[in-house]
Protein backbone atom coordinates (compact mmCIF):
# COMPACT_ATOMS: atom_id res chain seq x y z
CA UNK A 1 0.00 0.00 0.00
CA UNK A 2 1.42 3.59 -0.97
CA UNK A 3 2.23 5.25 1.99
CA UNK A 4 1.12 8.62 0.95
CA UNK A 5 -2.88 6.75 0.94
CA UNK A 6 -4.05 6.51 4.70
CA UNK A 7 -2.70 3.39 6.37
CA UNK A 8 -4.05 4.11 10.07
CA UNK A 9 -7.92 3.48 9.44
CA UNK A 10 -10.77 0.55 9.96
CA UNK A 11 -9.58 0.51 13.76
CA UNK A 12 -5.88 -0.49 12.96
CA UNK A 13 -2.39 1.52 12.32
CA UNK A 14 0.76 0.11 11.26
CA UNK A 15 3.14 -2.04 13.67
CA UNK A 16 6.30 -0.81 12.34
CA UNK A 17 7.96 -3.66 14.27
CA UNK A 18 6.70 -6.06 11.77
CA UNK A 19 6.88 -6.33 8.08
CA UNK A 20 2.85 -6.16 7.08
CA UNK A 21 2.15 -6.15 10.66
CA UNK A 22 -0.92 -3.96 12.18
CA UNK A 23 -2.01 -3.31 15.69
CA UNK A 24 -5.64 -2.49 17.02
CA UNK A 25 -6.19 1.42 17.39
CA UNK A 26 -9.24 3.22 18.52
CA UNK A 27 -11.15 5.39 16.06
CA UNK A 28 -13.11 8.23 16.71
CA UNK A 29 -16.00 9.44 14.74
CA UNK A 30 -16.18 12.79 13.59
CA UNK A 31 -19.06 13.95 16.02
CA UNK A 32 -17.33 12.37 19.33
CA UNK A 33 -15.73 15.57 20.78
CA UNK A 34 -12.18 14.10 21.61
CA UNK A 35 -10.42 15.41 25.10
CA UNK A 36 -7.51 16.12 22.97
CA UNK A 37 -6.93 16.61 19.02
CA UNK A 38 -3.11 17.20 18.74
CA UNK A 39 -2.08 18.51 15.62
CA UNK A 40 0.85 17.11 14.72
CA UNK A 41 2.96 13.79 15.42
CA UNK A 42 6.83 14.94 15.93
CA UNK A 43 8.72 15.46 19.20
CA UNK A 44 6.31 17.44 20.74
CA UNK A 45 2.72 15.72 19.84
CA UNK A 46 3.76 12.30 19.95
CA UNK A 47 5.06 12.62 22.98
CA UNK A 48 1.98 14.30 24.52
CA UNK A 49 0.08 12.18 22.87
CA UNK A 50 1.48 9.40 24.86
CA UNK A 51 1.37 11.19 28.22
CA UNK A 52 -2.64 12.08 27.73
CA UNK A 53 -3.70 8.40 26.43
CA UNK A 54 -1.67 6.78 29.26
CA UNK A 55 -3.75 9.06 32.15
CA UNK A 56 -6.98 8.37 30.24
CA UNK A 57 -8.17 11.08 27.87
CA UNK A 58 -9.31 10.69 24.58
CA UNK A 59 -6.47 11.49 22.27
CA UNK A 60 -6.52 12.18 18.61
CA UNK A 61 -3.43 12.82 16.70
CA UNK A 62 -3.70 14.19 12.93
CA UNK A 63 -0.99 13.89 10.74
CA UNK A 64 -0.15 15.56 7.58
CA UNK A 65 1.79 13.08 6.59
CA UNK A 66 2.31 8.88 6.07
CA UNK A 67 2.47 6.35 8.64
CA UNK A 68 5.46 5.77 7.71
CA UNK A 69 6.54 1.48 8.16
CA UNK A 70 10.60 1.78 8.44
CA UNK A 71 11.39 -1.95 7.72
CA UNK A 72 9.77 -1.51 3.75
CA UNK A 73 9.49 2.20 3.08
CA UNK A 74 13.10 3.02 4.01
CA UNK A 75 15.34 2.98 1.39
CA UNK A 76 19.31 3.17 1.35
CA UNK A 77 18.96 5.94 -1.45
CA UNK A 78 19.71 9.98 -0.29
CA UNK A 79 17.04 10.78 -3.33
CA UNK A 80 14.34 8.54 -2.59
CA UNK A 81 14.48 9.31 0.79
CA UNK A 82 13.58 13.08 0.39
CA UNK A 83 9.81 11.81 0.84
CA UNK A 84 10.35 12.57 4.49
CA UNK A 85 10.67 16.36 4.50
CA UNK A 86 8.66 18.86 4.33
CA UNK A 87 8.88 20.51 1.18
CA UNK A 88 5.81 22.23 0.19
CA UNK A 89 6.43 26.02 -0.81
CA UNK A 90 7.26 28.13 1.64
CA UNK A 91 8.73 32.07 1.00
CA UNK A 92 12.40 32.80 2.53
CA UNK A 93 13.36 36.15 3.64
CA UNK A 94 15.51 38.86 5.45
CA UNK A 95 19.70 39.46 5.32
CA UNK A 96 20.32 35.64 6.08
CA UNK A 97 17.27 33.69 4.91
CA UNK A 98 17.06 30.05 5.74
CA UNK A 99 17.00 27.23 3.63
CA UNK A 100 14.09 24.94 4.50
CA UNK A 101 13.43 21.57 3.92
CA UNK A 102 15.53 18.62 4.57
CA UNK A 103 17.62 20.53 7.19
CA UNK A 104 14.75 21.62 9.19
CA UNK A 105 11.07 20.06 9.06
CA UNK A 106 9.70 16.32 8.30
CA UNK A 107 6.50 15.29 7.38
CA UNK A 108 4.86 11.81 8.67
CA UNK A 109 4.20 10.26 11.91
CA UNK A 110 7.45 10.66 14.20
CA UNK A 111 7.84 14.67 12.85
CA UNK A 112 11.07 15.14 12.35
CA UNK A 113 12.40 12.55 15.01
CA UNK A 114 12.48 10.02 11.87
CA UNK A 115 15.66 12.24 9.95
CA UNK A 116 16.78 13.80 12.91
CA UNK A 117 20.76 12.88 14.07
CA UNK A 118 19.19 11.69 18.02
CA UNK A 119 21.75 14.06 19.51
CA UNK A 120 20.04 14.46 23.10
CA UNK A 121 21.51 16.57 25.22
CA UNK A 122 20.02 19.02 28.06
CA UNK A 123 20.06 22.88 28.19
CA UNK A 124 22.32 24.35 30.68
CA UNK A 125 20.66 24.85 33.84
CA UNK A 126 21.08 28.68 33.70
CA UNK A 127 19.67 28.68 30.09
CA UNK A 128 15.98 28.66 31.39
CA UNK A 129 16.90 32.33 33.41
CA UNK A 130 19.14 33.75 30.51
CA UNK A 131 18.23 37.17 30.96
CA UNK A 132 18.10 37.30 34.24
CA UNK A 133 21.29 35.31 34.83
CA UNK A 134 23.67 35.71 31.53
CA UNK A 135 22.11 39.16 30.63
CA UNK A 136 20.54 38.13 26.90
CA UNK A 137 17.13 36.96 25.86
CA UNK A 138 14.85 36.25 27.74
CA UNK A 139 13.54 34.30 30.89
CA UNK A 140 11.49 30.62 30.35
CA UNK A 141 8.59 30.77 32.34
CA UNK A 142 10.00 27.60 34.30
CA UNK A 143 13.24 26.34 36.12
CA UNK A 144 15.65 23.32 35.33
CA UNK A 145 15.40 21.96 38.67
CA UNK A 146 11.08 21.67 37.70
CA UNK A 147 11.98 20.36 34.34
CA UNK A 148 14.90 18.11 35.12
CA UNK A 149 12.50 15.10 36.11
CA UNK A 150 10.87 14.96 32.59
CA UNK A 151 14.62 15.21 31.30
CA UNK A 152 15.00 11.89 32.82
CA UNK A 153 11.70 10.46 32.16
CA UNK A 154 12.71 11.27 28.43
CA UNK A 155 16.15 9.91 28.47
CA UNK A 156 14.44 7.18 30.02
CA UNK A 157 12.00 6.18 27.13
CA UNK A 158 14.35 7.12 24.75
CA UNK A 159 17.07 4.48 25.95
CA UNK A 160 19.68 7.19 25.00
CA UNK A 161 22.70 5.82 24.66
CA UNK A 162 25.86 7.90 27.23
CA UNK A 163 29.32 7.85 28.54
CA UNK A 164 28.90 6.98 32.26
CA UNK A 165 30.52 9.98 33.04
CA UNK A 166 29.46 12.72 30.82
CA UNK A 167 31.64 16.13 31.53
CA UNK A 168 29.08 18.68 31.43
CA UNK A 169 26.12 20.09 33.33
CA UNK A 170 24.91 19.52 37.06
CA UNK A 171 25.39 15.79 38.45
CA UNK A 172 23.10 13.39 36.83
CA UNK A 173 22.36 9.95 37.15
CA UNK A 174 23.51 7.24 34.44
CA UNK A 175 22.59 7.44 30.94
CA UNK A 176 19.92 4.20 30.06
CA UNK A 177 22.46 2.69 27.34
CA UNK A 178 26.02 2.18 26.97
CA UNK A 179 27.59 4.85 25.31
CA UNK A 180 28.45 3.95 21.21
CA UNK A 181 31.27 3.18 19.68
CA UNK A 182 33.48 6.46 18.60
CA UNK A 183 34.19 6.23 14.66
CA UNK A 184 37.13 7.40 12.79
CA UNK A 185 35.27 10.44 12.23
CA UNK A 186 34.74 11.18 16.26
CA UNK A 187 38.35 10.88 16.91
CA UNK A 188 39.45 13.24 15.17
CA UNK A 189 37.43 15.63 17.24
CA UNK A 190 38.64 13.46 20.31
CA UNK A 191 42.30 14.21 19.27
CA UNK A 192 41.94 17.95 18.45
CA UNK A 193 40.32 18.32 22.19
CA UNK A 194 42.63 16.73 23.71
CA UNK A 195 45.61 18.56 22.25
CA UNK A 196 43.38 21.71 23.06
CA UNK A 197 43.00 21.04 26.34
CA UNK A 198 39.23 20.74 26.13
CA UNK A 199 37.11 17.92 27.11
CA UNK A 200 35.36 16.03 24.34
CA UNK A 201 32.31 12.89 24.90
CA UNK A 202 31.02 10.12 23.15
CA UNK A 203 27.82 11.81 21.97
CA UNK A 204 24.45 10.93 24.29
CA UNK A 205 22.57 9.65 21.17
CA UNK A 206 18.57 8.39 20.61
CA UNK A 207 19.91 5.14 19.19
CA UNK A 208 20.57 2.15 21.18
CA UNK A 209 23.57 0.56 21.91
CA UNK A 210 22.02 -2.80 22.81
CA UNK A 211 18.73 -4.76 21.87
CA UNK A 212 15.82 -2.68 23.42
CA UNK A 213 12.54 -4.09 23.26
CA UNK A 214 11.87 -4.55 19.73
CA UNK A 215 14.57 -2.66 18.38
CA UNK A 216 17.98 -3.88 17.50
CA UNK A 217 20.66 -2.54 18.31
CA UNK A 218 22.67 0.09 15.63
CA UNK A 219 24.44 -1.11 13.24
CA UNK A 220 26.25 1.70 12.26
CA UNK A 221 25.28 1.86 8.48
CA UNK A 222 24.90 5.89 9.19
CA UNK A 223 21.42 6.21 6.97
CA UNK A 224 20.16 8.05 10.10
CA UNK A 225 19.47 11.62 8.22
CA UNK A 226 17.22 9.53 5.83
CA UNK A 227 15.37 7.53 8.16
CA UNK A 228 16.56 4.24 9.78
CA UNK A 229 15.44 1.17 8.68
CA UNK A 230 15.89 -0.99 10.97
CA UNK A 231 13.90 0.91 14.23
CA UNK A 232 17.31 0.91 16.00
CA UNK A 233 16.67 4.75 15.95
CA UNK A 234 14.57 6.35 19.09
CA UNK A 235 12.62 8.32 17.05
CA UNK A 236 8.84 9.72 18.14
CA UNK A 237 7.80 6.94 15.82
CA UNK A 238 9.05 4.21 17.71
CA UNK A 239 9.41 5.36 21.11
CA UNK A 240 5.87 7.45 21.72
CA UNK A 241 3.24 6.23 18.99
CA UNK A 242 3.32 2.53 19.69
CA UNK A 243 2.42 3.23 22.98
CA UNK A 244 -0.01 6.36 22.33
CA UNK A 245 -1.92 3.67 19.99
CA UNK A 246 -1.82 0.74 22.86
CA UNK A 247 -2.97 3.19 25.07
CA UNK A 248 -6.38 3.75 22.93
CA UNK A 249 -4.80 7.27 21.19
CA UNK A 250 -6.04 7.28 17.19
CA UNK A 251 -3.26 8.49 15.15
CA UNK A 252 -4.31 10.01 11.54
CA UNK A 253 -2.64 9.62 8.70
CA UNK A 254 -2.34 11.85 5.71
CA UNK A 255 -4.96 14.21 7.69
CA UNK A 256 -3.88 18.05 6.75
CA UNK A 257 -5.85 20.22 9.87
CA UNK A 258 -6.22 24.00 7.47
CA UNK A 259 -8.28 25.57 10.72
CA UNK A 260 -9.16 25.49 13.90
CA UNK A 261 -12.63 26.69 14.43
CA UNK A 262 -13.75 28.63 17.47
CA UNK A 263 -17.39 29.12 19.21
CA UNK A 264 -19.47 31.93 20.04
CA UNK A 265 -18.14 31.64 23.83
CA UNK A 266 -14.58 32.21 22.76
CA UNK A 267 -13.19 28.69 23.24
CA UNK A 268 -11.70 26.31 20.28
CA UNK A 269 -14.71 23.76 19.19
CA UNK A 270 -12.59 21.64 17.09
CA UNK A 271 -10.94 21.48 13.55
CA UNK A 272 -10.80 21.49 9.98
CA UNK A 273 -9.22 18.72 8.48
CA UNK A 274 -8.51 17.54 4.96
CA UNK A 275 -8.15 13.69 4.24
CA UNK A 276 -8.52 11.74 0.95
CA UNK A 277 -9.08 15.22 -0.80
CA UNK A 278 -11.95 16.16 1.19
CA UNK A 279 -12.45 18.59 3.93
CA UNK A 280 -13.87 17.40 7.25
CA UNK A 281 -15.00 19.22 10.74
CA UNK A 282 -13.71 16.96 13.68
CA UNK A 283 -14.87 18.08 17.15
CA UNK A 284 -12.41 18.49 20.26
CA UNK A 285 -12.60 19.77 23.66
CA UNK A 286 -9.30 20.75 23.21
CA UNK A 287 -6.58 21.46 20.60
CA UNK A 288 -3.10 21.02 20.72
CA UNK A 289 -0.85 22.55 18.31
CA UNK A 290 2.59 20.94 17.67
CA UNK A 291 3.31 21.31 14.30
CA UNK A 292 6.92 22.63 14.38
CA UNK A 293 7.81 26.20 14.34
CA UNK A 294 6.73 26.96 11.15
CA UNK A 295 3.43 25.11 11.11
CA UNK A 296 2.12 26.30 14.28
CA UNK A 297 2.07 29.79 13.68
CA UNK A 298 1.27 29.27 10.17
CA UNK A 299 -2.13 27.34 11.57
CA UNK A 300 -2.65 29.84 14.10
CA UNK A 301 -2.75 33.08 11.83
CA UNK A 302 -4.67 31.14 9.20
CA UNK A 303 -7.47 30.36 11.86
CA UNK A 304 -8.23 34.25 11.97
CA UNK A 305 -11.76 34.68 13.10
CA UNK A 306 -13.84 37.89 13.47
CA UNK A 307 -13.50 36.98 17.17
CA UNK A 308 -9.91 36.78 16.88
CA UNK A 309 -9.19 38.92 13.69
CA UNK A 310 -4.87 38.71 14.43
CA UNK A 311 -5.30 34.87 14.46
CA UNK A 312 -6.06 32.82 17.52
CA UNK A 313 -4.07 33.09 20.68
CA UNK A 314 -2.56 36.33 19.42
CA UNK A 315 -3.61 39.07 21.74
CA UNK A 316 -0.23 39.78 22.44
CA UNK A 317 0.77 40.40 18.47
CA UNK A 318 3.67 37.64 19.14
CA UNK A 319 2.44 34.77 17.10
CA UNK A 320 5.17 33.95 14.41
CA UNK A 321 7.75 36.41 15.97
CA UNK A 322 11.04 36.18 17.85
CA UNK A 323 12.15 33.21 15.72
CA UNK A 324 15.84 31.75 16.26
CA UNK A 325 17.25 29.08 14.65
CA UNK A 326 20.92 27.32 15.47
CA UNK A 327 24.00 28.74 12.87
CA UNK A 328 25.85 25.66 11.59
CA UNK A 329 28.87 27.06 9.87
CA UNK A 330 31.11 24.05 8.98
CA UNK A 331 34.88 23.53 9.14
CA UNK A 332 36.22 21.31 7.24
CA UNK A 333 39.81 19.62 6.85
CA UNK A 334 41.42 16.71 4.42
CA UNK A 335 43.53 14.14 6.46
CA UNK A 336 45.81 11.72 5.28
CA UNK A 337 44.66 8.48 7.01
CA UNK A 338 41.44 7.12 5.84
CA UNK A 339 38.24 8.25 7.65
CA UNK A 340 35.14 6.83 6.08
CA UNK A 341 33.04 9.44 7.59
CA UNK A 342 30.00 8.11 6.34
CA UNK A 343 29.97 5.01 8.95
CA UNK A 344 27.93 5.06 12.33
CA UNK A 345 25.91 7.87 13.56
CA UNK A 346 26.88 11.48 11.70
CA UNK A 347 27.59 13.13 15.55
CA UNK A 348 28.92 10.83 16.88
CA UNK A 349 31.66 13.05 19.30
CA UNK A 350 30.58 16.62 21.32
CA UNK A 351 32.25 19.39 22.83
CA UNK A 352 30.30 21.29 25.30
CA UNK A 353 33.31 23.52 26.16
CA UNK A 354 31.51 26.82 24.73
CA UNK A 355 28.44 26.34 26.30
CA UNK A 356 29.46 26.02 30.09
CA UNK A 357 32.16 28.90 29.58
CA UNK A 358 31.57 32.24 28.90
CA UNK A 359 35.39 33.79 29.19
CA UNK A 360 36.81 34.51 26.77
CA UNK A 361 33.98 35.22 24.23
CA UNK A 362 33.40 38.89 22.67
CA UNK A 363 29.88 38.07 22.79
CA UNK A 364 26.71 36.27 25.25
CA UNK A 365 25.34 32.99 23.49
CA UNK A 366 26.70 29.82 23.70
CA UNK A 367 27.05 26.49 21.07
CA UNK A 368 28.44 23.04 21.07
CA UNK A 369 29.93 21.28 18.17
CA UNK A 370 29.96 17.69 16.78
CA UNK A 371 31.92 15.78 14.23
CA UNK A 372 30.39 14.97 11.03
CA UNK A 373 29.32 12.61 8.76
CA UNK A 374 27.40 13.67 5.09
CA UNK A 375 26.39 10.52 2.93
CA UNK A 376 28.02 11.36 -0.61
CA UNK A 377 25.17 13.33 -2.45
CA UNK A 378 24.84 15.59 0.74
CA UNK A 379 28.53 15.87 0.81
CA UNK A 380 28.45 16.76 -2.60
CA UNK A 381 25.70 19.49 -2.29
CA UNK A 382 27.94 21.15 0.15
CA UNK A 383 30.80 21.01 -1.61
CA UNK A 384 29.13 22.53 -4.44
CA UNK A 385 27.07 25.34 -2.84
CA UNK A 386 29.78 26.50 -0.37
CA UNK A 387 32.68 26.72 -2.71
CA UNK A 388 30.94 26.71 -6.29
CA UNK A 389 32.84 23.33 -7.45
CA UNK A 390 31.43 22.00 -10.45
CA UNK A 391 32.20 19.32 -13.10
CA UNK A 392 35.50 18.24 -13.04
CA UNK A 393 36.19 20.39 -10.02
CA UNK A 394 33.77 18.71 -7.85
CA UNK A 395 34.17 15.43 -9.00
CA UNK A 396 38.08 15.69 -8.06
CA UNK A 397 37.13 17.34 -4.59
CA UNK A 398 34.76 14.06 -4.45
CA UNK A 399 37.35 12.13 -4.44
CA UNK A 400 38.80 13.27 -1.09
CA UNK A 401 35.46 12.00 0.18
CA UNK A 402 36.93 9.22 2.73
CA UNK A 403 39.84 11.07 3.98
CA UNK A 404 37.61 14.08 4.88
CA UNK A 405 36.56 15.20 8.73
CA UNK A 406 34.87 18.16 9.95
CA UNK A 407 32.96 19.94 12.81
CA UNK A 408 29.53 21.84 13.08
CA UNK A 409 28.35 24.39 15.71
CA UNK A 410 24.72 24.35 16.93
CA UNK A 411 25.14 28.15 17.44
CA UNK A 412 22.64 30.07 19.56
CA UNK A 413 21.24 32.96 17.76
CA UNK A 414 19.09 35.89 19.73
CA UNK A 415 15.25 35.73 19.49
CA UNK A 416 14.28 39.17 17.81
CA UNK A 417 11.02 40.34 16.81
CA UNK A 418 12.20 41.29 12.87
CA UNK A 419 12.64 37.30 12.65
CA UNK A 420 9.43 35.26 12.04
CA UNK A 421 6.55 33.68 10.39
CA UNK A 422 4.17 35.27 8.90
CA UNK A 423 1.56 34.50 5.84
CA UNK A 424 2.19 35.11 2.30
CA UNK A 425 -0.80 36.26 -0.19
CA UNK A 426 0.14 32.97 -2.19
CA UNK A 427 -1.73 29.45 -1.84
CA UNK A 428 -0.81 25.81 -1.42
CA UNK A 429 -2.49 22.60 -2.37
CA UNK A 430 -5.17 22.78 0.63
CA UNK A 431 -5.76 26.77 -0.11
CA UNK A 432 -4.21 27.78 2.70
CA UNK A 433 -2.01 30.76 2.84
CA UNK A 434 1.90 29.59 2.69
CA UNK A 435 4.24 30.76 5.28
CA UNK A 436 6.72 33.32 5.03
CA UNK A 437 9.91 32.60 7.22
CA UNK A 438 12.15 36.32 7.76
CA UNK A 439 15.58 35.96 9.28
CA UNK A 440 18.99 37.75 9.57
CA UNK A 441 21.19 37.26 11.88
CA UNK A 442 22.31 40.15 15.12
CA UNK A 443 25.68 41.12 15.45
CA UNK A 444 25.84 39.13 18.30
CA UNK A 445 25.46 36.08 16.32
CA UNK A 446 27.71 36.80 13.97
CA UNK A 447 30.23 37.24 16.44
CA UNK A 448 29.24 33.96 18.33
CA UNK A 449 29.45 32.06 14.86
CA UNK A 450 33.11 33.42 14.17
CA UNK A 451 34.33 32.22 17.82
CA UNK A 452 33.08 28.66 16.69
CA UNK A 453 34.97 28.71 13.55
CA UNK A 454 38.45 30.16 15.24
CA UNK A 455 37.94 27.47 17.29
CA UNK A 456 36.59 24.31 15.46
CA UNK A 457 39.34 25.55 13.06
CA UNK A 458 42.19 25.52 15.86
CA UNK A 459 40.88 22.05 16.75
CA UNK A 460 40.70 20.42 13.48
CA UNK A 461 44.84 21.90 12.65
CA UNK A 462 45.90 20.47 16.14
CA UNK A 463 44.11 17.09 14.81
CA UNK A 464 46.32 17.26 12.23
CA UNK A 465 43.55 18.35 9.32
CA UNK A 466 44.89 20.32 6.45
CA UNK A 467 43.38 22.10 3.41
CA UNK A 468 40.70 23.74 6.01
CA UNK A 469 37.59 25.45 4.45
CA UNK A 470 34.55 26.73 6.03
CA UNK A 471 30.57 26.29 5.12
CA UNK A 472 27.43 28.06 6.60
CA UNK A 473 24.08 26.29 7.41
CA UNK A 474 21.27 26.44 9.90
CA UNK A 475 19.70 23.79 11.59
CA UNK A 476 16.00 23.91 13.55
CA UNK A 477 13.85 26.56 13.77
CA UNK A 478 12.35 27.43 17.14
CA UNK A 479 10.63 30.12 19.26
CA UNK A 480 7.79 31.70 16.95
CA UNK A 481 5.25 31.21 19.80
CA UNK A 482 7.42 31.73 23.01
CA UNK A 483 5.86 30.42 26.97
CA UNK A 484 6.32 32.97 29.37
CA UNK A 485 5.09 34.50 32.26
CA UNK A 486 2.43 37.00 31.56
CA UNK A 487 -0.28 37.82 28.61
CA UNK A 488 1.78 40.72 27.34
CA UNK A 489 5.13 38.97 26.90
CA UNK A 490 4.55 35.69 25.71
CA UNK A 491 1.69 33.91 23.89
CA UNK A 492 1.27 30.32 26.28
CA UNK A 493 1.95 29.72 29.72
CA UNK A 494 4.58 27.45 31.33
CA UNK A 495 1.54 24.83 30.77
CA UNK A 496 1.61 25.71 27.28
CA UNK A 497 -1.91 26.47 27.36
CA UNK A 498 -2.63 30.00 25.45
CA UNK A 499 -3.66 33.22 27.56
CA UNK A 500 -6.35 34.06 25.24
CA UNK A 501 -8.17 30.96 24.46
CA UNK A 502 -8.35 28.24 27.51
CA UNK A 503 -8.86 25.17 25.07
CA UNK A 504 -5.97 25.90 23.39
CA UNK A 505 -2.67 24.38 24.30
CA UNK A 506 0.69 24.60 21.90
CA UNK A 507 3.40 21.30 22.35
CA UNK A 508 6.68 21.43 20.20
CA UNK A 509 9.93 24.05 19.81
CA UNK A 510 7.57 27.00 19.11
CA UNK A 511 7.63 27.09 22.75
CA UNK A 512 11.31 28.18 23.29
CA UNK A 513 11.34 31.57 24.53
CA UNK A 514 15.79 31.38 23.91
CA UNK A 515 17.31 28.39 21.72
CA UNK A 516 20.58 27.60 23.73
CA UNK A 517 23.12 26.12 22.31
CA UNK A 518 22.18 22.42 22.38
CA UNK A 519 19.98 20.55 19.20
CA UNK A 520 16.62 21.06 20.74
CA UNK A 521 14.80 17.56 20.82
CA UNK A 522 15.24 16.34 24.11
CA UNK A 523 13.96 19.77 25.87
CA UNK A 524 10.97 19.77 23.19
CA UNK A 525 10.24 16.49 24.58
CA UNK A 526 10.54 17.05 28.31
CA UNK A 527 8.82 19.48 28.00
CA UNK A 528 5.66 17.78 26.24
CA UNK A 529 5.83 15.47 29.33
CA UNK A 530 5.74 18.18 31.73
CA UNK A 531 2.82 19.72 30.03
CA UNK A 532 1.33 16.19 30.24
CA UNK A 533 1.53 15.95 33.80
CA UNK A 534 0.16 19.11 34.58
CA UNK A 535 -2.76 18.38 32.25
CA UNK A 536 -3.53 15.50 34.45
CA UNK A 537 -2.94 17.83 37.46
CA UNK A 538 -5.49 20.15 36.12
CA UNK A 539 -8.32 17.93 35.16
CA UNK A 540 -8.18 16.05 38.52
CA UNK A 541 -9.05 19.79 40.18
CA UNK A 542 -11.26 20.30 37.65
CA UNK A 543 -9.38 23.14 35.78
CA UNK A 544 -9.35 22.27 32.41
C1 LIG B 1 18.41 16.68 9.46
C2 LIG B 1 17.97 16.99 10.86
C3 LIG B 1 18.70 16.53 11.94
C4 LIG B 1 18.29 16.82 13.24
N1 LIG B 1 19.01 16.30 14.26
C5 LIG B 1 18.63 16.56 15.54
C6 LIG B 1 19.35 15.99 16.62
O1 LIG B 1 20.32 15.26 16.42
N2 LIG B 1 18.93 16.26 17.87
C7 LIG B 1 17.86 17.08 18.13
O2 LIG B 1 17.54 17.31 19.29
N3 LIG B 1 17.16 17.63 17.11
C8 LIG B 1 17.51 17.37 15.83
N4 LIG B 1 16.79 17.89 14.80
C9 LIG B 1 15.64 18.75 15.13
C10 LIG B 1 14.44 18.00 15.65
O3 LIG B 1 14.15 16.89 14.85
C11 LIG B 1 13.26 18.95 15.68
O4 LIG B 1 13.64 20.15 16.35
C12 LIG B 1 12.05 18.38 16.40
O5 LIG B 1 11.65 17.16 15.83
C13 LIG B 1 10.91 19.38 16.32
O6 LIG B 1 9.83 18.88 17.02
P1 LIG B 1 8.39 19.50 16.80
O7 LIG B 1 7.46 18.74 17.67
O8 LIG B 1 8.50 20.97 16.97
O9 LIG B 1 8.03 19.24 15.26
P2 LIG B 1 8.21 17.98 14.32
O10 LIG B 1 8.96 16.89 14.98
O11 LIG B 1 8.74 18.48 13.03
O12 LIG B 1 6.70 17.49 14.10
C14 LIG B 1 5.73 18.27 13.48
C15 LIG B 1 4.73 17.38 12.77
O13 LIG B 1 3.53 18.11 12.54
C16 LIG B 1 3.00 17.78 11.28
N5 LIG B 1 2.16 18.92 10.87
C17 LIG B 1 2.54 20.20 10.68
N6 LIG B 1 1.48 20.97 10.34
C18 LIG B 1 0.41 20.16 10.30
C19 LIG B 1 -0.96 20.38 10.00
N7 LIG B 1 -1.44 21.59 9.69
N8 LIG B 1 -1.81 19.31 10.04
C20 LIG B 1 -1.35 18.07 10.39
N9 LIG B 1 -0.03 17.81 10.68
C21 LIG B 1 0.82 18.85 10.64
C22 LIG B 1 4.23 17.58 10.42
O14 LIG B 1 3.93 16.77 9.29
C23 LIG B 1 5.19 16.90 11.40
O15 LIG B 1 5.08 15.50 11.32
C24 LIG B 1 17.15 17.61 13.49
C25 LIG B 1 16.41 18.08 12.41
C26 LIG B 1 16.81 17.78 11.11
C27 LIG B 1 16.00 18.27 10.00
S1 LIG C 1 23.54 4.20 12.05
FE1 LIG C 1 22.18 3.26 13.58
S2 LIG C 1 20.55 4.83 13.95
FE2 LIG C 1 21.64 5.41 12.07
S3 LIG C 1 20.41 4.53 10.40
FE3 LIG C 1 22.01 3.00 10.94
S4 LIG C 1 21.08 1.63 12.49
FE4 LIG C 1 19.80 3.47 12.33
Amino acid sequence: MNAETPRAEKGRAPDIFERGGWMTMREFGLDEEVDFAIVGSGAGGATLACKLAESGFSVLVLEAGPFWRPLEDFASDELEQQKLYWTDERIIGGDNPIALGGNNSGRGVGGSTVHFSMVSLRFRPEWFQCRSLLGYGFDWPITYEEIAPFYDEAEAALRISGPVNYPWGPKRKRYPYREHEVSASGLVLARGAERLGVAWAATPLATVSAPAGKSPPCVYRGFCNFGCSTNAKQSALVAWIPRAIRAGAEVRDMAMVGRIETGAHGRVTGLHVQRRGRWHFQRAKNVVVAGYAIETPRLLLNSACPQFPQGLANSSGLVGTHLTTHAGPGVWATFDEEIRWYKGPPNIAVCEHWNYTDEGKDCHGAYAFMSQGPLPRAWAQNVATARYLWGDALRHEMMKYNHMAGLVPVAETEPRLQNRVELADETDQYGLRIPRVIFSYSDNDQRLQRHAVDFMWQMLEAAGGRDLWTSDDTSHILGTCRMGSSPESSVVNADGRSWDIPNLWICDGSLFPTCGGVNPSLTIQALALRIGARIREMAGRGEL
